[in-house]
């Protein structure tokens, strides 16, 4: 927790002059500059979210960690991670099959996350599968979030936990492990159970993953 709290600062700084900078090079017009720049924002922005994982696990295991609750349409947050995910992501198309609006009461930031983790896993683990599918509806009360990929999947005998504290699937011996803490879905689990919602995952190994939440609505 400390060594998290002591990283924040200058990686905050760190993020402001990468912003003067972007904002120097687009000026410039030179495609080099303007790509490596926002590859250095890109690593930031990576480094930001695994310093945040790191503080919400220590917060959780000493307690800590507490919701602040707001009313908001959850289409519009998954649209807003969908975008930002899919600029930085080429090499995949994440489609959103489209839903009316649903509204929640949740912490926005922490469904973020959990939105946010799901996606990038989906695209982590799906090297060489370009489609990604977003599902979103509501049924008996309660939203339901879904991430479809077509990538590595993932075995039944590591379903059961993987969203256990430091878990990482051990992968086939001839393919080099794809770096990660295994903090990511603990804290999707311990984020949608604070919210009286439910996670879990269908697999095919070799096939491809979905991973589904839930989360009380609100009329
Ligand atoms: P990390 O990605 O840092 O290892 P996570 O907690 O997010 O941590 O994931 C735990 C493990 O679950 C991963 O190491 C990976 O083996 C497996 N996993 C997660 N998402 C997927 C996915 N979409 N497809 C296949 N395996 C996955």
């Amino acid at each position: 927790a400390i060594a998290s709290h002591e990283l924040k600062t200058p990686i905050t700084s760190l993020q402001g002059y990468l912003e003067l900078l972007a904002v120097k090079t687009e000026k410039n017009n030179d495609p080099f500059f303007i790509n490596i720049v926002a590859r250095a924002r890109n690593q930031v922005k990576r480094m930001t979210t695994l310093i945040h994982s790191f503080l919400d696990v220590s917060r959780l295991e000493s307690g800590k960690i507490h919701l602040e609750t707001q009313t908001f349409n959850i289409g519009d947050l998954i649209t807003e991670i969908i975008t930002d995910i899919g600029e930085t992501n080429p090499d995949h198309d994440i489609i959103l099959h489209p839903t009316s609006p649903i509204t929640v009461t949740a912490d926005r930031e922490k469904i973020g996350e959990v939105i946010s983790n799901l996606l990038h896993n989906a695209v982590k683990y799906s090297p060489s599968a370009r489609k990604i599918e977003v599902f979103s509806g509501e049924s008996n009360g309660y939203f339901e979030f879904s991430v479809k990929d077509l990538g590595a999947g993932i075995k039944e005998k590591d379903i059961n936990k993987l969203f256990d504290r430091f878990y990482r699937v051990v992968s086939a011996e001839d393919k080099p492990t794809i770096p990660g803490f295994g903090l990511g879905l603990y804290l999707c689990y311990e984020i949608i159970q604070r919210h009286k919602g439910k996670i879990w995952v269908k697999s095919d190994f070799s096939k491809g993953s979905t991973f589904y939440f839930t989360l009380p609505v609100t009329h």
